[in-house]
């Protein structure tokens, strides 16, 4: 006797999903098959590699091979697969919820969209709706499964409404099967017949030629059962570029990432020599949600002369490159090569080597030779490549840097390359400048680079999180410094101009002393000493770091990675424009009136105007409006 049949609802965003699939317009219906064969294709996969340790779940039935059954009569296809299989429970939580990270957002972005009737493909695109794709075929759908190893199986139905039925099943081997009821045929609509052996034949060559195991379609003619494999089975990777179309390696790729996208670019490899390997290698063309999730699962696929052993080899790329899809097949590995073992063989760490070159080999290629495709890979994963030029491990460091792009001051070539930063470089410039930011915007109107500007001398903007730590790891490109413009004694000009320029300043700031020494007084809490600027034109006052503190954006940042709010951040050095209108009143008048409390009410102001202009806060915001309330009604 069987347990009653329960009826459960699905998880709210799975069931929004599944409207969309089924009400929207996703015009190319018939990716369900590639959708199903994919998945049945993975359970095998899975099913071989848990078998290695554990001999038993496949050695009593042996046969790894995937079914279609069309029963045009009765309006059915059926998916088989001798795979892993699943249990009640995975059932309920794999097909009845998302799991992913990133679903809430993208449902709502998809909502979003069919609201304002836009197509949904290209959203659904960017996400895969995998199993649920079987519902812009069929009214219905079963799922009877029985996990390797178990005896009992499991029996899911649904009409794709918002929920599904589980109850005890029979399945006398270990896999699943998936049985579409099929919606009509409607051509106006993109559905074809999907239980014509001619439709399932062309479908498996379109999409999945290249699937590892059998496919094999049951067509029953004079009541007698035939069975033919429809697919290749070549591994697409030993195979020479010619003979492969774009779009199979395209089939391919999706396969292998479960992402919806054509790749942006590939890279067939073949290492000749004491190792003997060979690499199909893929960059996608976008960030999937999960990139900067800590447990984000990467990694190539791993195979022994042509057979799977790892899923997710992480030890075959650095995590910089863990946007790389794609398979790695050596036939110098052991074929019971365990997941720890990996982590140690030497051959596994020489392999890592050389495709990290070879990759960023291929993205220094790119860059110079197809600028616009490299602008489209860098928008999606730059800060991962910025990343691996901030990490520890120096190896792969200089490559890097030749990658990295930064916005920048100068006109007409962004973003730019550090390299081509230096080619630009006026006579008499010695390093290379950047200005720090939380945006863009902000760092453009940074006080800091009004001298460089004024000089010509170019500025690069620092204005992603990352690049700071970036700043931090690189002291110098092409063997000159690269320098924050927002350290005291930072300026443009050659070593002469430089020297000359520091004493005729250090000439001001003695004859300013009363003044420069009230402004500290004043302004103890904040400022740990002020003196007059040879850096600034236009404004009035700006902040500056001293020559060996942290960055303040890099405080903050190590701050809340810390978690601990101790102790008051670094003060900084106020620098003042001497030649400055508002500086030269206050000046007057703190040589005639010192005591005036709007005097010290001005040196507030100043240093808040100082803040913001870089885009902080001043400390005291309130005080700040008030005391900006009191000078306006005083003036107006
Ligand atoms: P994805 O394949 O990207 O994970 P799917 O929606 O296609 O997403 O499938 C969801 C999950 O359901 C799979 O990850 C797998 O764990 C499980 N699944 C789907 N089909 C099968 C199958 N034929 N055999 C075993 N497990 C399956
Ligand atoms: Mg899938």
């Amino acid at each position: 006797m069987g347990t009653p049949t329960e009826t459960l609802a699905f998880q709210a965003e799975t069931r929004q999903l599944l409207d969309i699939v089924i009400h929207s317009l996703y015009s190319n219906k018939e990716i369900f098959l590639r959708e199903l064969l994919s998945n049945a294709s993975d359970a095998i996969d899975k099913l071989r590699l848990a078998a290695l340790e554990q001999h038993a779940l496949i050695d009593d039935d042996p046969v790894l091979e995937i079914e279609l059954v069309p029963d045009s009569q009765a309006r059915t296809l059926t998916i088989s697969d001798s795979g892993i299989g699943m249990t009640r429970d995975e059932l309920v939580s794999l097909i009845g919820t998302i799991a992913k990270s990133g679903t809430r957002e993208l449902v709502q972005q998809l909502k979003d969209a069919s609201a304002e009737g836009q197509p949904a493909a290209s959203l659904i695109g960017q996400f895969g709706v995998g199993f649920y794709s079987a519902f812009m075929v069929a009214d219905r759908v079963e799922v009877v499964t029985r996990k390797a190893g178990t005896d009992v199986a499991t029996r899911w139905e649904s009409t794709g409404d918002g929920t599904y039925t589980i109850s005890e099943a029979s399945r006398f081997r270990r896999g699943t099967d998936i049985v579409l009821h099929l919606k009509a045929v409607d051509p106006e609509n993109g559905l074809a017949d999907y239980a014509s052996a001619q439709v399932l034949k062309q479908l498996v060559k379109k999409h999945s030629d290249f699937v590892a195991h059998p496919i094999k379609l049951k067509e029953v003619k004079d009541g007698v059962a035939e069975w033919t494999t429809l697919n290749s089975m070549k591994p697409i990777w030993t195979q020479s570029a010619t003979e492969v179309s774009d779009e199979s390696y395209a089939e391919f790729y999706r396969h292998l990432s479960h992402d919806w996208h054509d790749p942006l670019d590939r890279l067939l490899l073949k290492a000749e020599g004491r190792l003997e390997y060979q690499a199909l290698l893929f960059l996608p063309s976008k960030a999937p949600f999960d990139l900067y999730y800590r447990e984000q699962d990467y990694g190539l696929q791993l195979h022994v002369r042509r057979v799977l052993i790892m899923d997710r080899c992480r030890q075959l790329l650095p995590p910089f490159l863990r946007f790389v899809k794609g398979v790695v097949d050596s036939s110098d590995l052991p074929l019971n090569l365990s997941r720890e073992l990996v982590q140690q063989d030497r051959h596994i760490a020489q392999m890592r080597a050389w495709l990290t070159r070879k990759v960023l080999d291929h993205l220094a290629t790119m860059l110079t030779s197809r600028r616009e495709t490299y602008l489209g890979f860098w928008r999606e994963f730059g800060a991962v490549l910025k990343e691996g030029v901030a990490s520890p491990d120096t190896e792969h460091r200089d490559r890097l840097l030749k990658l990295l792009l930064f916005p920048t001051t100068h006109e007409g070539t962004e973003p730019t390359t550090l390299a081509d930063y230096v080619s630009r470089m006026p006579e008499g410039q010695t390093s290379l400048y950047y200005v720090t930011g939380e945006s863009r915007a902000m760092a453009e109107r940074s006080p800091h680079i009004e001298a460089f500007r004024a000089k010509g001398y170019e500025v690069l903007f620092f204005v992603e999180p990352i690049d700071e730590f970036v700043a931090q790891s690189v002291p110098e490109f092409d063997g000159k410094p690269l320098v924050s413009v927002a350290r005291a004694g930072v300026e443009p000009g050659s070593a002469d101009e430089r020297k000359e320029a520091e004493e005729a300043r250090k000439a001001r700031d003695t004859e300013r002393r009363p003044f420069l020494a009230f402004l500290e007084q004043t302004l103890a809490d904040q400022v740990r000493e002020a003196r007059v600027s040879s850096r600034l034109t236009t404004s009035p006052a700006c902040l500056v770091a001293g020559e060996h503190d942290l960055s303040p954006a890099l405080e903050r940042m190590l701050r809340q990675a810390s978690g601990k709010d101790e102790g008051a951040p670094t003060k900084r050095i106020l620098e003042v424009n001497d030649d400055h209108a508002l500086v030269k009143k206050l000046r007057e008048m703190h040589a005639t009136a010192a005591d005036d409390p709007a005097l010290a009410d001005a040196a507030h102001l100043l240093l808040g105007m100082a803040l913001l202009a870089e885009g902080a806060a001043p400390p005291d915001p309130a005080g700040f409006a008030t005391r900006l309330a009191a000078f306006m009604t005083r003036e107006l």
